[in-house]
């Protein structure tokens, strides 16, 4: 019997079942993961996310033929079985469960382990083999708890305050904003938001989700109404002259790449916050070793290192071509920004 899940120059392809997980080239059926770019591509015939992902997919994705499934719910298509498990890594994300003939293969998609409050948490699923990406697969990449982190951004946005500054944030426009704003001490000042920010924040919670009042930052806007605000802007808006609105500020961002000195201070940023919404060196460890599975394919990211260190671990471990992004720097995970 041939492998359940191929990698093709489309992306990940289930013959069994006649379709494609995350793929990156138009195929007739996708399976999705979550609903960043690199994950939910446009020109597919038809689509299949979690009804969580689904608002974020038809905002970004507009008019597409979308079904939904709820998590851990089954759904037979052609001879295998297909179920959508927590990913724990924005809201609806998913790792895809394919089970044919006893033999079980998850996508993980993008991932983390620690819980954010604010997307629906990690589960582990037990597998034969585990499709994963390795972004911040070194051992240097460790997290520390959300709410270490958080008491760091909500401290700095306090001096800034305190010091008649705006706070000026990057981060990602579906995930880490939203994230950042569910957990921060909203009593500390107003929170203004670029427009990819606030686009997805109106989707996110037209279904439901909480966040804070938050106020879009258009080219009128007048700071000197929004005394010690913080401000939340992909990691783009740093460039052309974006931040000029507000005054005197600090910038920072908050990226796991920031855990690295030198990113930091290339990134000219008054601070980095080390945050991620990929699983860090152990997150990785943790969620291979839950499922149980001895087969590991590592799609992004640090792959040479990490399957050597798997390989070492004596998994039958192998690095797939994709093309996922990972944690960029830049626009690539968000959306086109105002
Ligand atoms: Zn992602
Ligand atoms: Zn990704």
């Amino acid at each position: 019997m041939g492998d359940l899940l191929i990698f093709t120059d489309k992306g990940i392809y289930c013959a069994a079942g006649d379709f494609y997980i995350d793929p990156w080239r138009p195929v007739p059926r996708a399976l999705i993961t979550h609903g960043h770019a690199d994950h939910a591509r446009p020109g597919h015939g038809s689509y299949l996310a979690t009804a969580a992902a689904a608002p974020v997919m038809r905002h970004r994705l507009g008019d597409i033929s979308l079904e939904t499934i709820g998590y851990s719910k089954t759904r037979q298509i052609g001879d295998v079985t297909v179920s959508f498990h927590p990913a724990g890594h924005v809201p609806g994300s998913a790792q895809i469960r394919i089970e044919h003939k006893g033999e079980i293969w998850v996508v993980s998609g993008d991932y983390k382990i620690e819980p954010d409050g604010f997307s629906e948490p990690f589960e582990p699923v037990t597998c034969h083999a585990f499709i994963t990406e390795c972004t911040f697969g070194l051992p240097v990449f460790k997290w520390q708890p959300q709410a270490d982190v958080i008491g760091q951004i909500n401290d700095w946005w306090r001096q800034n305050a305190a010091a008649g500054r705006t706070s000026v944030l990057g981060a990602y426009a579906l995930g880490k904003a939203q994230r950042i704003l569910s957990a921060v001490d909203a009593s500390i000042g107003p929170i203004l938001t670029h427009g990819a920010v606030e686009n997805t924040n109106d989707v996110l919670r037209a279904q439901g989700l909480k966040l804070p009042e938050t106020v879009y930052a258009g080219p009128d806007l007048k700071i000197k109404d929004y005394p010690g605000a913080l401000v939340i802007c992909p990691p783009s808006g740093f460039g052309g002259g974006w931040t000029r609105r507000f005054g005197a500020h600090s910038t920072a961002f908050a990226s796991g790449w920031m855990a690295l000195r030198g990113v930091r201070r290339r990134r000219a940023a008054d601070r980095g916050f080390v945050m991620s919404d990929h699983a860090d060196w152990d997150g990785l460890n943790t969620a291979i070793t839950e499922t149980g599975a001895e087969r590991i394919f590592v799609t992004h990211g640090y792959t040479s290192v990490f399957r050597r260190w798997l390989a070492e671990q004596g998994y039958d471990a192998r690095i797939v071509e994709t093309e996922y992004e990972g944690e960029a720097l830049d626009q690539t995970e968000t959306e086109a920004a105002e």
